[in-house]
Protein backbone atom coordinates (compact mmCIF):
# COMPACT_ATOMS: atom_id res chain seq x y z
CA UNK A 1 0.00 0.00 0.00
CA UNK A 2 0.90 3.67 -0.51
CA UNK A 3 0.52 6.08 2.17
CA UNK A 4 -0.52 8.78 -0.35
CA UNK A 5 -3.21 6.57 -1.32
CA UNK A 6 -4.19 5.84 2.49
CA UNK A 7 -6.50 7.15 4.77
CA UNK A 8 -3.80 7.74 7.49
CA UNK A 9 -4.71 10.46 9.98
CA UNK A 10 -1.73 11.22 12.74
CA UNK A 11 -2.19 13.34 15.40
CA UNK A 12 0.67 15.01 16.69
CA UNK A 13 -1.21 16.17 19.99
CA UNK A 14 -2.65 13.59 22.63
CA UNK A 15 -6.05 14.19 22.23
CA UNK A 16 -7.53 15.27 25.77
CA UNK A 17 -10.25 12.52 26.61
CA UNK A 18 -7.46 9.97 26.27
CA UNK A 19 -6.36 8.98 29.41
CA UNK A 20 -4.61 5.50 28.78
CA UNK A 21 -1.46 5.04 26.62
CA UNK A 22 -3.57 2.75 24.09
CA UNK A 23 -6.32 5.28 24.02
CA UNK A 24 -3.82 7.84 22.93
CA UNK A 25 -2.11 6.01 20.51
CA UNK A 26 -5.22 4.39 18.80
CA UNK A 27 -6.34 7.74 18.38
CA UNK A 28 -2.85 9.20 17.27
CA UNK A 29 -1.79 6.10 15.31
CA UNK A 30 -5.10 6.65 13.70
CA UNK A 31 -5.97 3.68 14.35
CA UNK A 32 -9.95 4.18 15.78
CA UNK A 33 -12.11 7.47 15.84
CA UNK A 34 -14.68 8.17 18.20
CA UNK A 35 -18.45 8.67 17.06
CA UNK A 36 -20.32 8.74 20.65
CA UNK A 37 -19.28 7.95 24.19
CA UNK A 38 -17.90 4.15 24.18
CA UNK A 39 -18.25 3.52 20.39
CA UNK A 40 -15.37 3.61 17.54
CA UNK A 41 -15.20 3.33 13.84
CA UNK A 42 -12.16 1.30 12.87
CA UNK A 43 -9.76 2.82 10.61
CA UNK A 44 -7.89 0.99 7.56
CA UNK A 45 -4.58 0.65 9.79
CA UNK A 46 -6.88 -0.18 13.00
CA UNK A 47 -8.88 -2.66 10.65
CA UNK A 48 -5.84 -4.51 9.69
CA UNK A 49 -4.89 -5.48 13.26
CA UNK A 50 -8.73 -6.38 14.04
CA UNK A 51 -8.35 -8.88 10.64
CA UNK A 52 -5.08 -10.26 12.22
CA UNK A 53 -6.24 -10.30 16.00
CA UNK A 54 -9.65 -12.15 14.91
CA UNK A 55 -7.74 -14.88 12.24
CA UNK A 56 -4.95 -15.73 15.33
CA UNK A 57 -8.49 -16.55 17.31
CA UNK A 58 -9.89 -18.00 14.54
CA UNK A 59 -7.42 -20.39 13.50
CA UNK A 60 -6.54 -21.84 16.88
CA UNK A 61 -10.60 -22.30 17.83
CA UNK A 62 -10.88 -24.11 14.44
CA UNK A 63 -7.78 -25.82 15.58
CA UNK A 64 -9.38 -27.50 18.50
CA UNK A 65 -12.38 -28.18 16.38
CA UNK A 66 -14.38 -25.07 17.35
CA UNK A 67 -17.11 -24.70 14.76
CA UNK A 68 -17.20 -20.40 13.29
CA UNK A 69 -21.03 -19.55 13.02
CA UNK A 70 -22.51 -15.79 13.08
CA UNK A 71 -25.73 -15.11 14.82
CA UNK A 72 -27.59 -11.66 14.48
CA UNK A 73 -26.70 -9.45 16.86
CA UNK A 74 -30.30 -8.16 17.16
CA UNK A 75 -32.05 -10.79 19.07
CA UNK A 76 -35.74 -11.40 20.26
CA UNK A 77 -36.37 -10.87 23.54
CA UNK A 78 -37.86 -14.50 24.85
CA UNK A 79 -34.93 -16.63 24.96
CA UNK A 80 -33.23 -13.81 27.34
CA UNK A 81 -36.78 -14.08 29.20
CA UNK A 82 -36.67 -17.37 29.73
CA UNK A 83 -33.19 -17.40 31.14
CA UNK A 84 -33.94 -14.48 33.25
CA UNK A 85 -31.62 -12.06 32.00
CA UNK A 86 -33.85 -10.17 30.93
CA UNK A 87 -34.29 -8.40 34.15
CA UNK A 88 -30.33 -9.36 35.10
CA UNK A 89 -28.84 -7.55 32.60
CA UNK A 90 -30.73 -4.42 33.73
CA UNK A 91 -30.15 -1.04 31.81
CA UNK A 92 -26.21 -2.22 30.74
CA UNK A 93 -29.09 -4.33 28.21
CA UNK A 94 -29.55 -2.18 25.45
CA UNK A 95 -33.11 -2.77 24.23
CA UNK A 96 -35.43 -1.31 21.37
CA UNK A 97 -39.02 -2.37 19.58
CA UNK A 98 -39.60 -3.24 16.26
CA UNK A 99 -42.73 -1.67 14.84
CA UNK A 100 -45.16 -4.77 15.86
CA UNK A 101 -43.84 -3.16 19.67
CA UNK A 102 -42.14 -6.89 20.19
CA UNK A 103 -39.01 -6.28 22.27
CA UNK A 104 -35.73 -6.87 21.05
CA UNK A 105 -31.74 -6.31 22.19
CA UNK A 106 -28.78 -5.83 20.70
CA UNK A 107 -27.27 -9.15 22.15
CA UNK A 108 -24.65 -8.63 25.22
CA UNK A 109 -23.46 -12.20 24.90
CA UNK A 110 -25.21 -14.88 23.51
CA UNK A 111 -25.52 -18.06 25.84
CA UNK A 112 -28.96 -17.25 25.17
CA UNK A 113 -28.97 -18.34 21.89
CA UNK A 114 -26.32 -20.93 20.85
CA UNK A 115 -28.62 -22.46 23.51
CA UNK A 116 -31.84 -22.19 21.56
CA UNK A 117 -29.67 -23.14 17.88
CA UNK A 118 -28.08 -26.04 19.97
CA UNK A 119 -31.13 -27.21 20.93
CA UNK A 120 -33.08 -26.98 17.84
CA UNK A 121 -30.51 -29.01 15.56
CA UNK A 122 -29.06 -31.51 18.39
CA UNK A 123 -31.59 -34.41 18.84
CA UNK A 124 -28.90 -37.02 19.70
CA UNK A 125 -26.07 -37.90 21.76
CA UNK A 126 -24.57 -39.05 18.44
CA UNK A 127 -24.42 -35.62 17.35
CA UNK A 128 -22.29 -34.24 21.34
CA UNK A 129 -20.26 -32.96 21.92
CA UNK A 130 -20.02 -29.81 19.83
CA UNK A 131 -18.36 -26.20 20.45
CA UNK A 132 -19.62 -23.45 18.55
CA UNK A 133 -17.75 -19.85 18.30
CA UNK A 134 -18.82 -16.76 16.38
CA UNK A 135 -16.45 -13.02 15.96
CA UNK A 136 -19.28 -10.65 15.93
CA UNK A 137 -19.70 -7.24 17.75
CA UNK A 138 -21.10 -7.02 21.21
CA UNK A 139 -23.33 -4.23 22.80
CA UNK A 140 -23.50 -3.57 26.52
CA UNK A 141 -24.16 -0.02 27.59
CA UNK A 142 -21.84 0.28 30.39
CA UNK A 143 -21.87 2.89 33.08
CA UNK A 144 -18.61 4.07 32.53
CA UNK A 145 -17.69 3.68 28.99
CA UNK A 146 -13.98 4.21 29.07
CA UNK A 147 -9.93 4.31 27.81
CA UNK A 148 -11.35 3.78 24.17
CA UNK A 149 -12.05 0.12 23.08
CA UNK A 150 -10.75 -1.02 26.52
CA UNK A 151 -14.15 -0.81 27.93
CA UNK A 152 -16.66 0.18 25.16
CA UNK A 153 -20.55 -0.10 24.62
CA UNK A 154 -20.10 -1.75 21.28
CA UNK A 155 -17.13 -4.13 21.24
CA UNK A 156 -15.36 -6.94 19.06
CA UNK A 157 -16.10 -10.34 21.27
CA UNK A 158 -15.12 -14.19 20.11
CA UNK A 159 -18.03 -16.33 22.15
CA UNK A 160 -17.73 -19.57 22.09
CA UNK A 161 -19.73 -22.39 23.61
CA UNK A 162 -19.77 -25.71 24.01
CA UNK A 163 -22.07 -28.47 24.85
CA UNK A 164 -21.47 -31.70 26.58
CA UNK A 165 -22.70 -34.93 28.16
CA UNK A 166 -20.66 -35.34 31.01
CA UNK A 167 -18.67 -32.97 33.73
CA UNK A 168 -15.52 -34.75 32.13
CA UNK A 169 -16.75 -34.15 28.58
CA UNK A 170 -17.17 -30.39 29.71
CA UNK A 171 -13.57 -30.62 31.25
CA UNK A 172 -12.47 -31.30 28.06
CA UNK A 173 -13.72 -29.26 25.76
CA UNK A 174 -13.12 -26.57 28.41
CA UNK A 175 -9.12 -27.59 28.31
CA UNK A 176 -9.24 -27.42 24.75
CA UNK A 177 -10.28 -23.58 25.05
CA UNK A 178 -7.91 -23.11 27.19
CA UNK A 179 -5.31 -24.28 25.35
CA UNK A 180 -6.93 -22.23 22.09
CA UNK A 181 -6.41 -19.19 24.62
CA UNK A 182 -2.95 -19.77 25.80
CA UNK A 183 -2.02 -20.22 21.81
CA UNK A 184 -3.73 -17.42 20.67
CA UNK A 185 -2.36 -14.58 23.43
CA UNK A 186 1.39 -15.87 23.15
CA UNK A 187 1.24 -15.70 19.62
CA UNK A 188 0.76 -11.78 20.12
CA UNK A 189 3.57 -11.84 22.19
CA UNK A 190 1.31 -10.74 25.68
CA UNK A 191 2.73 -10.87 29.15
CA UNK A 192 -0.88 -12.14 30.81
CA UNK A 193 -1.35 -14.66 33.15
CA UNK A 194 -4.61 -16.75 34.06
CA UNK A 195 -6.44 -16.43 37.07
CA UNK A 196 -8.94 -18.24 38.82
CA UNK A 197 -12.15 -16.00 38.43
CA UNK A 198 -15.85 -15.35 40.39
CA UNK A 199 -18.71 -17.13 38.58
CA UNK A 200 -21.27 -16.12 41.07
CA UNK A 201 -23.65 -14.46 39.04
CA UNK A 202 -23.59 -16.43 35.81
CA UNK A 203 -23.69 -19.95 38.31
CA UNK A 204 -21.20 -22.46 37.05
CA UNK A 205 -18.55 -24.43 38.77
CA UNK A 206 -15.62 -22.64 37.90
CA UNK A 207 -14.06 -20.08 35.68
CA UNK A 208 -10.83 -18.38 34.61
CA UNK A 209 -9.80 -15.52 33.11
CA UNK A 210 -7.00 -14.61 31.12
CA UNK A 211 -5.58 -11.05 32.51
CA UNK A 212 -3.16 -9.04 30.82
CA UNK A 213 -0.64 -7.26 33.41
CA UNK A 214 -0.93 -3.11 32.85
CA UNK A 215 -0.89 -0.24 35.34
CA UNK A 216 -4.39 0.68 33.61
CA UNK A 217 -5.84 -2.53 33.92
CA UNK A 218 -9.65 -1.97 36.06
CA UNK A 219 -8.95 -5.46 37.63
CA UNK A 220 -6.77 -6.39 40.49
CA UNK A 221 -5.57 -9.83 40.30
CA UNK A 222 -3.46 -11.49 43.96
CA UNK A 223 -0.95 -13.98 43.46
CA UNK A 224 1.54 -16.06 45.17
CA UNK A 225 5.01 -16.41 43.96
CA UNK A 226 5.43 -19.15 46.13
CA UNK A 227 3.01 -21.56 45.23
CA UNK A 228 1.49 -19.89 41.40
CA UNK A 229 -1.75 -19.07 43.00
CA UNK A 230 -3.39 -16.53 41.15
CA UNK A 231 -6.82 -15.44 41.55
CA UNK A 232 -8.83 -12.32 40.61
CA UNK A 233 -9.67 -10.24 43.83
CA UNK A 234 -13.06 -10.08 42.95
CA UNK A 235 -12.80 -13.97 43.76
CA UNK A 236 -9.60 -14.50 45.99
CA UNK A 237 -10.23 -16.13 49.29
CA UNK A 238 -8.96 -14.42 52.55
CA UNK A 239 -7.26 -15.70 55.73
CA UNK A 240 -8.09 -13.68 58.39
CA UNK A 241 -5.43 -12.15 60.33
CA UNK A 242 -4.97 -13.69 63.61
CA UNK A 243 -4.87 -10.86 66.24
CA UNK A 244 -3.07 -11.24 70.09
CA UNK A 245 -6.67 -11.52 72.10
CA UNK A 246 -7.18 -9.49 75.14
CA UNK A 247 -9.51 -10.22 77.90
CA UNK A 248 -13.08 -8.30 77.72
CA UNK A 249 -13.39 -4.94 79.05
CA UNK A 250 -16.47 -3.36 79.59
CA UNK A 251 -17.93 -1.97 76.57
CA UNK A 252 -18.56 2.09 76.61
CA UNK A 253 -19.66 5.00 74.67
CA UNK A 254 -17.21 7.82 73.83
CA UNK A 255 -17.27 11.14 72.52
CA UNK A 256 -16.14 11.49 69.45
CA UNK A 257 -16.84 15.08 68.21
CA UNK A 258 -16.85 15.09 64.17
CA UNK A 259 -14.65 12.08 63.95
CA UNK A 260 -16.14 9.98 61.43
CA UNK A 261 -13.93 8.49 58.75
CA UNK A 262 -11.22 6.26 59.94
CA UNK A 263 -8.30 7.90 59.52
CA UNK A 264 -10.09 10.96 61.82
CA UNK A 265 -10.88 7.46 64.35
CA UNK A 266 -6.79 6.83 63.98
CA UNK A 267 -5.93 9.84 65.26
CA UNK A 268 -8.15 11.26 67.18
CA UNK A 269 -8.10 7.44 69.58
CA UNK A 270 -4.10 7.17 68.90
CA UNK A 271 -4.55 3.56 68.02
CA UNK A 272 -4.19 1.65 64.71
CA UNK A 273 -6.83 0.95 62.51
CA UNK A 274 -7.12 -2.53 62.54
CA UNK A 275 -8.84 -1.96 66.25
CA UNK A 276 -11.70 -0.18 64.54
CA UNK A 277 -14.11 -2.04 62.81
CA UNK A 278 -16.47 -0.30 59.97
CA UNK A 279 -20.22 -0.87 59.41
CA UNK A 280 -21.20 0.17 55.72
CA UNK A 281 -24.63 0.26 55.06
CA UNK A 282 -25.80 -0.94 51.49
CA UNK A 283 -29.13 -0.61 49.55
CA UNK A 284 -29.90 -4.21 48.26
CA UNK A 285 -32.79 -3.74 46.21
CA UNK A 286 -35.72 -2.75 48.68
CA UNK A 287 -33.62 -4.01 51.40
CA UNK A 288 -30.88 -2.38 53.88
CA UNK A 289 -27.61 -4.55 54.69
CA UNK A 290 -25.17 -3.26 57.05
CA UNK A 291 -21.19 -5.04 56.04
CA UNK A 292 -18.59 -5.37 58.82
CA UNK A 293 -14.97 -5.23 58.00
CA UNK A 294 -11.74 -4.55 59.93
CA UNK A 295 -11.28 -0.75 59.65
CA UNK A 296 -8.13 -1.18 57.26
CA UNK A 297 -10.17 -3.14 55.17
CA UNK A 298 -12.63 -3.29 52.12
CA UNK A 299 -15.67 -4.59 51.82
CA UNK A 300 -15.48 -7.24 48.49
CA UNK A 301 -19.18 -6.43 46.77
CA UNK A 302 -19.26 -9.12 44.90
CA UNK A 303 -18.83 -11.71 47.39
CA UNK A 304 -21.36 -9.68 49.07
CA UNK A 305 -23.62 -10.06 45.82
CA UNK A 306 -22.69 -13.57 45.38
CA UNK A 307 -24.35 -13.83 49.37
CA UNK A 308 -26.86 -11.69 49.34
CA UNK A 309 -27.79 -13.20 45.17
CA UNK A 310 -28.79 -10.31 43.91
CA UNK A 311 -28.36 -8.44 41.09
CA UNK A 312 -24.99 -6.24 40.69
CA UNK A 313 -27.66 -3.31 39.19
CA UNK A 314 -29.30 -3.91 42.61
CA UNK A 315 -26.65 -3.35 45.29
CA UNK A 316 -25.54 0.19 45.84
CA UNK A 317 -24.00 2.42 49.13
CA UNK A 318 -27.15 3.55 50.91
CA UNK A 319 -27.97 7.24 50.73
CA UNK A 320 -26.90 9.65 53.27
CA UNK A 321 -30.92 10.19 54.20
CA UNK A 322 -31.20 6.27 54.67
CA UNK A 323 -28.15 5.98 56.71
CA UNK A 324 -29.90 8.96 58.90
CA UNK A 325 -33.05 6.85 58.45
CA UNK A 326 -31.48 3.54 59.51
CA UNK A 327 -29.20 4.23 62.21
CA UNK A 328 -30.54 7.73 63.68
CA UNK A 329 -27.01 9.16 63.17
CA UNK A 330 -25.32 11.07 60.68
CA UNK A 331 -22.95 9.14 58.16
CA UNK A 332 -20.03 7.91 59.82
CA UNK A 333 -21.11 6.94 63.14
CA UNK A 334 -23.17 3.36 61.93
CA UNK A 335 -22.39 0.42 64.39
CA UNK A 336 -23.51 -3.10 64.63
CA UNK A 337 -25.20 -2.53 68.37
CA UNK A 338 -28.56 -2.14 68.02
CA UNK A 339 -28.99 -1.82 64.52
CA UNK A 340 -32.50 -2.61 63.31
CA UNK A 341 -31.03 -3.96 59.86
CA UNK A 342 -29.02 -7.45 59.20
CA UNK A 343 -25.65 -7.25 60.19
CA UNK A 344 -23.10 -9.26 57.65
CA UNK A 345 -19.78 -9.17 59.79
CA UNK A 346 -16.36 -10.30 57.92
CA UNK A 347 -14.58 -13.51 59.32
CA UNK A 348 -11.64 -11.48 60.42
CA UNK A 349 -13.97 -9.75 63.14
CA UNK A 350 -14.15 -13.03 65.42
CA UNK A 351 -10.43 -12.74 65.32
CA UNK A 352 -11.25 -8.57 67.17
CA UNK A 353 -11.48 -8.15 70.93
CA UNK A 354 -12.02 -4.60 72.38
CA UNK A 355 -12.61 -2.75 69.58
CA UNK A 356 -14.11 0.46 68.31
CA UNK A 357 -17.42 0.90 66.58
CA UNK A 358 -20.00 3.51 65.73
CA UNK A 359 -22.52 3.84 68.13
CA UNK A 360 -25.74 4.86 65.88
CA UNK A 361 -25.17 8.69 67.79
CA UNK A 362 -24.31 11.58 65.76
CA UNK A 363 -20.46 11.78 67.24
CA UNK A 364 -20.39 8.81 69.39
CA UNK A 365 -18.47 5.71 69.40
CA UNK A 366 -18.52 2.39 71.51
CA UNK A 367 -15.10 1.15 72.54
CA UNK A 368 -14.33 -2.17 74.07
CA UNK A 369 -16.89 -3.73 71.75
CA UNK A 370 -16.51 -7.52 71.76
CA UNK A 371 -18.20 -9.94 69.16
CA UNK A 372 -20.80 -11.21 71.50
CA UNK A 373 -22.18 -7.84 72.20
CA UNK A 374 -24.00 -8.16 68.94
CA UNK A 375 -25.75 -10.88 66.45
CA UNK A 376 -24.53 -10.64 62.82
CA UNK A 377 -27.25 -12.75 60.93
CA UNK A 378 -24.09 -14.34 58.42
CA UNK A 379 -20.17 -14.16 59.00
CA UNK A 380 -18.94 -14.73 55.45
CA UNK A 381 -15.79 -13.68 54.14
CA UNK A 382 -16.67 -10.19 52.79
CA UNK A 383 -13.20 -8.32 52.33
CA UNK A 384 -10.58 -8.28 49.69
CA UNK A 385 -7.55 -9.49 49.34
CA UNK A 386 -4.28 -6.95 49.13
CA UNK A 387 -0.97 -7.27 49.87
CA UNK A 388 0.25 -7.99 53.38
CA UNK A 389 -2.42 -10.79 53.35
CA UNK A 390 -1.37 -14.57 52.81
CA UNK A 391 -2.16 -16.75 50.30
CA UNK A 392 -5.47 -19.19 50.64
CA UNK A 393 -3.78 -21.98 48.74
CA UNK A 394 0.00 -22.01 50.97
CA UNK A 395 0.48 -19.19 53.70
CA UNK A 396 3.11 -17.31 52.13
CA UNK A 397 2.58 -13.36 51.12
CA UNK A 398 0.36 -12.43 48.67
CA UNK A 399 1.15 -9.40 46.10
CA UNK A 400 -1.29 -7.75 44.15
CA UNK A 401 -1.03 -5.87 40.66
CA UNK A 402 -3.25 -4.85 37.69
CA UNK A 403 -4.88 -6.38 34.63
CA UNK A 404 -6.91 -6.27 31.78
CA UNK A 405 -9.15 -9.09 31.73
CA UNK A 406 -8.65 -9.99 27.95
CA UNK A 407 -10.41 -13.61 28.04
CA UNK A 408 -12.82 -15.19 30.03
CA UNK A 409 -13.40 -18.97 29.85
CA UNK A 410 -16.52 -20.59 32.33
CA UNK A 411 -17.95 -23.87 33.19
CA UNK A 412 -21.40 -23.16 33.15
CA UNK A 413 -23.28 -26.61 34.01
CA UNK A 414 -26.60 -26.83 32.82
CA UNK A 415 -28.19 -22.96 33.79
CA UNK A 416 -29.09 -22.10 30.11
CA UNK A 417 -30.07 -25.89 28.65
CA UNK A 418 -32.33 -26.26 32.00
CA UNK A 419 -33.86 -23.10 31.08
CA UNK A 420 -34.96 -23.17 28.09
CA UNK A 421 -34.84 -26.95 27.84
CA UNK A 422 -31.97 -27.75 25.96
CA UNK A 423 -31.69 -31.58 25.86
CA UNK A 424 -30.48 -34.26 24.22
CA UNK A 425 -31.93 -38.30 23.92
CA UNK A 426 -29.23 -40.44 25.72
CA UNK A 427 -28.43 -43.86 24.84
CA UNK A 428 -31.46 -45.13 26.79
CA UNK A 429 -33.83 -42.57 24.56
CA UNK A 430 -33.94 -40.79 28.06
CA UNK A 431 -33.83 -36.78 27.72
CA UNK A 432 -30.79 -35.25 29.38
CA UNK A 433 -29.60 -31.44 29.46
CA UNK A 434 -26.71 -30.46 27.80
CA UNK A 435 -23.71 -29.67 29.98
CA UNK A 436 -22.21 -26.28 28.64
CA UNK A 437 -19.17 -24.18 29.06
CA UNK A 438 -18.49 -20.79 27.59
CA UNK A 439 -15.37 -18.47 26.40
CA UNK A 440 -14.65 -15.17 25.43
CA UNK A 441 -12.67 -13.08 24.38
CA UNK A 442 -12.51 -9.18 24.08
CA UNK A 443 -11.03 -8.89 20.28
CA UNK A 444 -11.34 -5.23 20.54
CA UNK A 445 -9.92 -5.03 24.03
CA UNK A 446 -7.18 -6.91 23.32
CA UNK A 447 -5.54 -5.06 20.56
CA UNK A 448 -5.45 -2.06 23.60
CA UNK A 449 -3.82 -4.77 26.03
CA UNK A 450 -0.95 -5.15 22.98
CA UNK A 451 -0.27 -1.36 22.48
CA UNK A 452 -0.42 -1.10 26.75
CA UNK A 453 2.31 -3.54 26.12
CA UNK A 454 3.91 -2.97 23.34
CA UNK A 455 4.52 0.66 23.05
CA UNK A 456 6.88 3.69 24.34
CA UNK A 457 6.95 7.18 24.23
CA UNK A 458 6.68 8.12 20.63
CA UNK A 459 4.58 5.39 19.51
CA UNK A 460 3.26 1.57 19.07
CA UNK A 461 5.60 -1.34 18.99
CA UNK A 462 3.71 -3.93 16.95
CA UNK A 463 4.52 -7.66 17.34
CA UNK A 464 5.10 -8.82 14.00
CA UNK A 465 1.70 -11.10 14.06
CA UNK A 466 -0.59 -8.30 14.34
CA UNK A 467 1.08 -5.71 12.89
CA UNK A 468 -1.10 -3.77 10.06
CA UNK A 469 1.86 -3.64 7.80
CA UNK A 470 5.33 -5.53 8.31
CA UNK A 471 7.98 -3.30 6.03
CA UNK A 472 7.66 0.20 5.91
CA UNK A 473 9.91 1.73 3.12
CA UNK A 474 10.49 5.55 2.78
CA UNK A 475 12.29 7.46 0.44
CA UNK A 476 14.07 10.42 2.36
CA UNK A 477 13.47 12.64 -0.89
CA UNK A 478 10.66 12.22 -3.17
CA UNK A 479 12.35 14.80 -5.41
CA UNK A 480 15.53 12.60 -5.72
CA UNK A 481 14.47 10.12 -8.73
CA UNK A 482 17.40 7.54 -7.50
CA UNK A 483 15.85 7.47 -4.22
CA UNK A 484 12.36 6.91 -5.07
CA UNK A 485 13.24 4.17 -8.13
CA UNK A 486 14.85 1.99 -5.21
CA UNK A 487 12.55 2.50 -3.10
CA UNK A 488 9.70 1.36 -5.00
CA UNK A 489 12.01 -1.69 -6.30
CA UNK A 490 12.47 -2.64 -2.32
CA UNK A 491 8.18 -2.15 -2.12
CA UNK A 492 8.22 -4.56 -5.25
CA UNK A 493 10.48 -7.01 -4.42
CA UNK A 494 8.88 -6.99 -0.37
CA UNK A 495 5.78 -7.69 -2.23
CA UNK A 496 6.77 -10.38 -4.44
CA UNK A 497 7.85 -12.05 -1.37
CA UNK A 498 4.28 -11.84 0.35
CA UNK A 499 5.50 -9.16 2.78
CA UNK A 500 3.00 -6.77 3.45
CA UNK A 501 4.72 -3.63 2.75
CA UNK A 502 3.70 0.19 3.23
CA UNK A 503 5.76 2.91 0.97
CA UNK A 504 5.69 6.34 2.03
CA UNK A 505 5.62 7.96 -0.94
CA UNK A 506 4.21 11.39 0.11
CA UNK A 507 5.86 14.10 0.03
CA UNK A 508 6.59 15.33 3.44
CA UNK A 509 9.83 15.80 5.15
CA UNK A 510 12.16 13.39 6.51
CA UNK A 511 11.08 14.03 9.95
CA UNK A 512 7.11 13.82 9.21
CA UNK A 513 7.33 10.33 8.01
CA UNK A 514 9.82 9.26 11.04
CA UNK A 515 7.68 10.27 13.24
CA UNK A 516 4.59 8.92 11.94
CA UNK A 517 6.66 5.51 11.59
CA UNK A 518 7.53 5.29 14.79
CA UNK A 519 3.79 6.36 15.93
CA UNK A 520 2.25 3.59 13.57
CA UNK A 521 5.07 1.48 14.91
CA UNK A 522 5.21 -0.88 11.88
CA UNK A 523 8.30 -3.81 12.97
CA UNK A 524 10.87 -3.09 10.12
CA UNK A 525 11.16 0.56 8.97
CA UNK A 526 13.35 0.58 4.97
CA UNK A 527 14.91 4.02 4.60
CA UNK A 528 16.29 5.09 1.18
CA UNK A 529 18.54 8.35 1.22
CA UNK A 530 21.74 9.67 0.14
CA UNK A 531 23.38 6.38 -0.86
CA UNK A 532 20.68 5.30 -3.12
CA UNK A 533 22.96 5.48 -5.45
CA UNK A 534 25.32 2.87 -4.44
CA UNK A 535 22.14 0.44 -3.79
CA UNK A 536 22.59 1.07 0.45
CA UNK A 537 19.83 1.29 2.28
CA UNK A 538 19.23 2.08 6.26
CA UNK A 539 17.60 -0.74 8.03
CA UNK A 540 15.69 -0.18 11.39
CA UNK A 541 13.81 -2.38 13.83
CA UNK A 542 10.82 -0.40 15.67
CA UNK A 543 11.77 -3.01 18.28
CA UNK A 544 15.11 -1.86 18.28
CA UNK A 545 17.66 1.37 18.51
CA UNK A 546 20.53 0.50 16.18
CA UNK A 547 20.10 1.63 12.44
CA UNK A 548 22.20 -0.36 10.03
CA UNK A 549 23.21 -0.12 6.32
CA UNK A 550 22.59 -3.05 4.13
CA UNK A 551 22.14 -3.49 0.44
CA UNK A 552 19.04 -3.33 -0.90
CA UNK A 553 18.78 -7.07 -1.37
CA UNK A 554 20.40 -7.81 2.06
CA UNK A 555 17.86 -5.60 3.09
CA UNK A 556 15.11 -7.41 2.00
CA UNK A 557 16.35 -10.56 2.99
CA UNK A 558 16.83 -9.44 6.65
CA UNK A 559 13.57 -7.93 6.99
CA UNK A 560 11.96 -11.81 5.00
CA UNK A 561 14.12 -13.23 7.71
CA UNK A 562 12.99 -10.59 10.98
CA UNK A 563 9.11 -11.94 9.91
CA UNK A 564 9.72 -15.43 9.69
CA UNK A 565 10.88 -15.46 13.06
CA UNK A 566 8.58 -13.62 14.79
CA UNK A 567 5.42 -13.58 12.81
CA UNK A 568 4.82 -16.99 15.48
CA UNK A 569 2.24 -19.14 12.91
CA UNK A 570 0.28 -21.31 14.40
CA UNK A 571 2.30 -24.50 15.02
P1 LIG B 1 -15.61 -6.77 32.57
O1 LIG B 1 -15.49 -7.43 33.91
O2 LIG B 1 -14.33 -6.17 32.08
O3 LIG B 1 -16.78 -5.84 32.44
P2 LIG B 1 -17.01 -9.07 31.75
O4 LIG B 1 -16.51 -10.05 32.73
O5 LIG B 1 -18.34 -8.44 31.92
O6 LIG B 1 -15.91 -7.92 31.54
P3 LIG B 1 -17.40 -11.13 29.80
O7 LIG B 1 -18.88 -11.17 29.86
O8 LIG B 1 -16.60 -12.18 30.46
O9 LIG B 1 -16.92 -9.68 30.29
O10 LIG B 1 -16.99 -10.93 28.26
C1 LIG B 1 -15.93 -11.61 27.63
C2 LIG B 1 -14.81 -10.67 27.26
O11 LIG B 1 -15.29 -9.53 26.54
C3 LIG B 1 -14.11 -10.07 28.46
O12 LIG B 1 -13.13 -10.96 28.95
C4 LIG B 1 -13.51 -8.81 27.90
O13 LIG B 1 -12.26 -9.07 27.32
C5 LIG B 1 -14.49 -8.40 26.81
N1 LIG B 1 -15.32 -7.26 27.23
C6 LIG B 1 -16.32 -7.28 28.13
N2 LIG B 1 -16.90 -6.07 28.24
C7 LIG B 1 -16.23 -5.25 27.38
C8 LIG B 1 -16.37 -3.87 27.01
N3 LIG B 1 -17.29 -3.10 27.55
N4 LIG B 1 -15.50 -3.38 26.09
C9 LIG B 1 -14.56 -4.16 25.52
N5 LIG B 1 -14.40 -5.46 25.82
C10 LIG B 1 -15.22 -6.01 26.73
MG1 LIG C 1 -15.60 -11.78 32.50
Amino acid sequence: MRISNMLLSTLREVPAEAETTSHQLMLRAGLIRKLAAGIYSFLPLGHRVLNKVENIIREEMDAQGAQEVLMSALLPAEAYQESGRWEVFGPDMFRLKDRNDRDFCLGPTHEEIFTDTVKACVKSYRQLPQTLYQIQAKYRDERRPRFGVMRSREFIMKDAYSFDMTKEGLDESYQKMYRAYCNTFDRMNLDYIVVDADSGAMGGSGSQEFMVKSDTGEDTIAYCSACGYAANVEKAECVPEKLSKEEAKPMAKIHTPNVRTIEELVSFLKTDSKHFAKTILYQAGENVVAVMVRGDREVNEVKLLNHLKINEQDLELASAETVQQVTGAAVGFAGPIGLSVPVIADKEILEMTNFVVGANETDYHFENVNVTDFQPEAVIDVRSITDGDVCPKCGKPIATTQGVEVGHIFKLGTKYTDALGCTYLDENGKPQSMIMGCYGIGVSRTIAAVIEQFSDENGIKWPVSVAPYQVLVIPVSMREESQVTLAEKIYHDLRAKGVEVLLDDRTERVGVKFKDADLIGIPVRITVGKKADENVVEYKLRQAEEVIEYSAEEAVEKACGYIAENIHAQK
